[in-house]
């Protein structure tokens, strides 16, 4: 079978061209071709001589993943659902702001941590995503972006991105961490380390290893400010419990991009979102256990998360008024706190609630099928003419006023 060269990082890359006996020179010029370029076949890499073309024609494919369906919000957000086989899907979502545009990206099919609140969590464990169905999410996204908004380098539509989406990252330690190089290498998508963001529910050693690795920036989801409450939220907490996790949060800190760790915390109506909760929390900031004992002091940020509901979990959103009141005891201690604004509703594509309903596994090819036909297809947008530069993308599908930026538009520099 034909190699995937979406599964390779430059230095991988460099080391499979070596055994083609091509120097390293010509790995870069091929990098990027695919990533740079959004290239998806050899033939239109012209600065590459015939005869590699044609070895690479032989040996390799740039193995896009099949398109289930895109889906745009009035708001700008863009969801693409992927087909990985076997009847799974994944999804990405694109969130345009004013500032940046940001790519939530997932890991795995389903997810085997099993968050009470998690839709993933609820469908179980299906796979490992590789490392190739990984960096191909961004890949699609940034390219087929470019040519919507009728972006030409150094401009690029994504420069943020999170493991946000379906799958627990550091359970796929091996593909996530040459996806990651992939992210960020300068002859790549040259994005900054403090611009990728890896999501973990508390996986303690992968934590480690991911500072040794590739430390870019790290999110964790907290959920609950002691471990009674977080085991039964987060199941993984039984293993890791809270004292560890924040132990390897302060380790973090020593090579992380920024001087803080995000923890996310999804507000839970009635189960983690009271005031006393709020000061429980601000205390584990500072360095203080549930039960007064001295733990590791993590400088932090909050994020807390609206809830989206579905029915199998048995939970309800915080009220507005409560996430606010939650929020500021939390800044009222010096605590930098923001509430996520809820994006893209209207295809349900708030980041980190990808699946928009829960079925059993076994049903999953059915569910497939179905969505094919449920989910509005958006014409591919390669053949159709560029839409002029200063239309939102939103504006393109004729569903917003169009406006004067492109919403996800920027310079690289
Ligand atoms: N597995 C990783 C990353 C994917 S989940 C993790 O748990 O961190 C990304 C974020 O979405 C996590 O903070 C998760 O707690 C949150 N999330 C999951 N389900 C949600 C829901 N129904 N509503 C709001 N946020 C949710
Ligand atoms: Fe997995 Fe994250 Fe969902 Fe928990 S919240 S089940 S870790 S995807």
């Amino acid at each position: 079978m034909a190699v995937n060269l979406l599964d390779f990082d430059l230095e991988g890359l460099a080391a499979w061209c070596e055994g083609l006996g091509e120097k390293r020179f010509r790995a870069v010029q091929l990098f990027r071709w695919i990533h740079q370029k959004g290239a998806g076949d050899f033939a239109a890499m012209t600065d590459l001589a015939r005869s590699l073309r044609e070895k690479l024609q032989q040996h390799a494919e740039i193995r896009a993943l099949p398109v289930f369906g895109e889906q745009r919000s009035a708001d700008g957000t863009v969801k693409w659902l992927f087909d990985v086989g076997g009847g799974n899907a994944v999804e990405a979502v694109f969130i345009p702001e004013a500032d940046r545009g940001t790519l939530c990206v997932s890991s795995q099919a389903g997810c085997a941590v099993g968050c009470r609140f998690c839709s993933t969590g609820h469908q179980g464990f299906s796979r490992n995503l590789s490392t190739g169905e990984i960096v191909a999410q961004l890949w699609h996204a940034e390219h087929s972006l470019r040519r919507a908004l009728g972006l030409a380098p150094p401009e690029r539509a994504i420069d943020n991105v999170v493991m946000m989406g379906m799958g627990e990252p550091l359970q796929n330690y091996a593909a996530l961490v040459p996806a990651l190089r992939v992210f960020l290498d300068d002859h790549g998508y040259g994005l900054s380390r403090r611009r990728v963001t890896v999501s973990t529910s508390g996986v303690v050693p992968m934590i480690d290893r991911l500072r040794e690795d590739c430390s870019v920036a790290l999110a964790v989801s907290l959920h609950a400010p002691d471990d009674t409450l977080r085991e039964s939220l987060v199941p993984l907490n039984r293993k890791y419990p809270l004292a560890e996790l924040l132990a390897a949060c302060r380790r973090y800190l020593d090579r992380a991009p920024r001087d803080f760790i995000t923890f996310e915390y999804c507000m839970l109506d009635g189960v983690n979102d009271s005031d006393e909760q709020a000061r429980a929390l601000v205390r584990l900031a500072a360095g203080q256990g549930p039960a007064g004992e001295a733990w590791p002091r993590v400088p932090c940020k909050f994020n807390l998360i609206p809830f989206n509901p579905f029915p199998a979990s048995g939970l309800k959103r915080s009220p507005r008024e409560r996430v606010l009141a939650f929020a500021a005891i939390l800044q009222d201690a010096g605590i930098v706190t923001t509430v996520r604004k809820t994006r893209g509703d209207d295809i349900d594509a708030a980041c980190g609630q990808l699946a928009g309903e829960v079925l059993d596994r076994t049903q999953a090819a059915e569910r497939l099928a179905r969505r094919r036909v449920d989910v509005p297809l958006v014409a591919a947008p390669s053949n159709a003419p560029a839409p002029g530069r200063g239309r939102s993308l939103a504006s393109t599908v004729g569903s917003a006023p169009s406006t004067t930026t492109p919403a996800g538009a920027r310079s690289a520099a």
